[in-house]
Formats: structure tokens, C-alpha cells, sequence
């Protein structure tokens, strides 16, 4: 019977069969196949300037699809994949299929977009990763400084040395390096000291409570203000309400990201979207 609940059974799946063996092997089965089997697309969400309205970059977010699953959420099959070693091969197909896409958009006259690629922590461990990124853009045509990677301060601390190396080496290509979910985990000032990053990605789980909570109000004040003295960019994640917007905007926060602006998209709704101009969100239509 689950079966015929189609598209949205992965929520029947893990009521019943939660933590269970089973499930286990099943998605580890099906992940192994998803490549070959072409089961994996990219969203793609609008990350905003606040300055001017316009869609600045695109996060690429990886989606699965799977005839006896249905839909998985990637924060399901992705510690899956990172633990049977597939994510290896899955990190190349987003990395290259983000990239084609981007090359579309800016030939098809946004020229200045940029594409925001999420890495595994076993990326990094990977000692030619700059040296595969590289080759990417090559292939790819597009220029290094369209791409940003994020990385989260939970792969960066994850391990020591090869980390720091190897984000050496892909800065020295002309990229730009995010650290997202930004204060979720206990070494995050440790990770921003440690490694030279471009971006901050300020947490969802700071912005749902925003305006009203004095908590989260006084540590998003905090976080854009300390990207600002570290010259970063700084993204709030999670945005869905007007008065979290406009709190951001009284705060100056550089760049918007949630569903008040836009879910993730399909490559077509992307290109309507950027077609259509600036994003007007109700707030910033005053
Ligand atoms: P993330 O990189 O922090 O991505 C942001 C997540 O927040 C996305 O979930 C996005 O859909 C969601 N989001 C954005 N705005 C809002 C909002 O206003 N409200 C709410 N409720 N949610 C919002 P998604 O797509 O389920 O991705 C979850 C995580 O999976 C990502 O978190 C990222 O860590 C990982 N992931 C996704 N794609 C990839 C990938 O290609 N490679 C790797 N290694 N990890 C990926
Ligand atoms: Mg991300
Ligand atoms: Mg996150």
C-alpha cells in the first residue's frame, strides 16, 4: 500500500520501518543504482543581493528519486552515501552537472551568475580534489570565480591537516569558499580562525525565530556583524517570513536565501525566474 501513495511513499517507509535494518540495505541498494539509473536531479534555490533585488548565485541541491522509495531527502541518503563511499562518484555528477547548467544560464545572458555547490566532508580527504575541480572547469567552460563551494564546520573540523591543504589548493584556483549551517557546531569560531573562508552561512535554526526572539535577534546581529569585520559575505538561510526580511535588512544582512523568495527550482523555472528581473518579495516591494 505504499507503493500507491507514489511520489511521497519515503514518509510511509520510515514511519514503519524506522532505524530498521531493512531500510538500511533497501536505501543502500537503491543508492548504489541511482547513478547508473539517472534517479538524481539538482533544485536549484535563488540566493538574493539585498542591495538590488537580483538572484546573485543558485545553490544546487540534490534531489533523488526512486521508484520503490519515492522521494529521500538528501539529509537521509547522503550520510548513507558518505558511508558506503558512493558520494565519491555522486559529489563529481552535482559538481559537473551544476557547472553545465550555470554555463547555460550565463549564455543565455547572466553572465554574472554564480553556482553554489554543497561537498561531502569526504571530498576534502580526497588529495586531487583540487586537481578534479579544476579539470571540471575546464571542461565545463566556466570561470572559477562562478563557483562557490560550501563546505559545513562540521567537515572542516571533521579531520586535521588534509583539510587545509586541500582548500589551499581549490582557493588558488580563483573559487570562493562558504562554511554553511554557521553555528550549529562547537568549533565554529575555531573553523572561521582556522580557515580562509568567503562566505558565512548563517543557520535556518537562527532565522525561524526571528524578529521576536531576543536570543536569535542578538546572536544574527552578532554573526553579520562579525562576517562584516572578517570581510565576508554573509547569506541568511531559511527566510519564509516578511518580518524576518526586514529585520535582516535593517541588520544589512548581505545576501537572502528561503522560501519567501523562492523554493529550490527546476533549470526551467530558474530561467524564467532570472528573465522575469529583480525579485520583489511583499517587503521589498515598499
Ligand atoms: P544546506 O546546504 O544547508 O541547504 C539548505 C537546505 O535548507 C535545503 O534543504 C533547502 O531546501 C532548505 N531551505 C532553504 N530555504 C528554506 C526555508 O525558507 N525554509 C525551510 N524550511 N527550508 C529551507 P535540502 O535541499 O533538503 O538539503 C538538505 C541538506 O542536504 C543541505 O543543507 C546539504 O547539507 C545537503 N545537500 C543537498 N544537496 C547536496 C549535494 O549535492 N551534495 C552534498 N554533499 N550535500 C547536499
Ligand atoms: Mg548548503
Ligand atoms: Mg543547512
Amino acid at each position: 500500500y505504499a507503493k500507491e501513495r507514489g511520489k511521497n511513499t519515503f514518509q510511509f517507509y520510515t514511519h514503519a520501518m524506522t532505524q530498521s535494518a531493512c531500510l538500511h540495505l533497501m536505501l543502500e541498494t537503491q543508492l548504489r543504482r541511482a547513478l547508473e539509473r539517472d534517479e538524481f536531479t539538482l533544485a536549484y534555490q535563488p540566493i538574493v543581493d539585498l542591495a538590488t533585488g537580483k538572484i546573485n548565485r543558485l545553490e544546487a541541491l540534490l534531489r533523488w528519486h526512486n521508484q520503490e522509495l519515492g522521494d529521500v531527502p538528501p539529509a537521509t541518503f547522503i550520510p548513507l552515501a558518505e558511508e558506503t563511499g558512493v558520494i565519491k562518484a555522486i559529489d563529481a555528477w552535482v559538481l559537473r552537472q551544476a557547472l553545465n547548467q550555470l554555463k547555460r544560464w550565463q549564455e543565455a545572458g547572466h553572465g554574472e551568475l554564480r553556482i553554489a555547490v554543497n561537498l561531502s566532508g569526504q571530498a576534502l580527504v580526497h588529495q586531487n580534489l583540487a586537481d578534479r575541480v579544476a579539470a571540471l572547469l575546464e571542461e565545463t567552460g566556466v570561470a572559477a570565480h562562478s563557483l562557490e563551494l560550501e563546505l559545513t564546520e562540521g567537515v572542516l573540523m571533521r579531520n586535521s591537516s588534509a583539510p587545509l591543504e586541500s582548500l589551499k589548493r581549490l582557493k588558488e584556483l580563483g573559487l570562493t569558499l562558504a562554511i554553511d549551517d554557521f553555528g550549529t557546531s562547537h568549533s565554529s569560531l575555531s573553523a572561521l580562525r582556522r580557515f580562509h573562508l568567503d562566505t558565512l552561512k548563517i543557520d535556518r535554526s537562527f532565522i525561524t525565530d526571528l524578529p521576536g526572539d531576543q536570543d536569535s535577534a542578538a546572536i544574527v546581529r552578532a554573526l553579520v556583524g562579525l562576517a562584516g569585520n572578517m570581510r565576508m559575505a554573509v547569506v541568511a538561510v531559511g527566510i519564509e517570513t516578511a518580518e524576518q526580511l526586514a529585520f535582516l535588512r535593517e541588520l544589512g544582512c548581505g545576501l537572502l536565501q528561503g522560501f519567501l523568495f523562492s523554493r529550490p527550482l527546476t533549470p526551467l523555472e530558474v530561467a524564467e525566474l532570472l528573465a522575469r528581473g529583480p525579485m520583489v518579495p511583499p517587503d521589498i516591494a515598499t
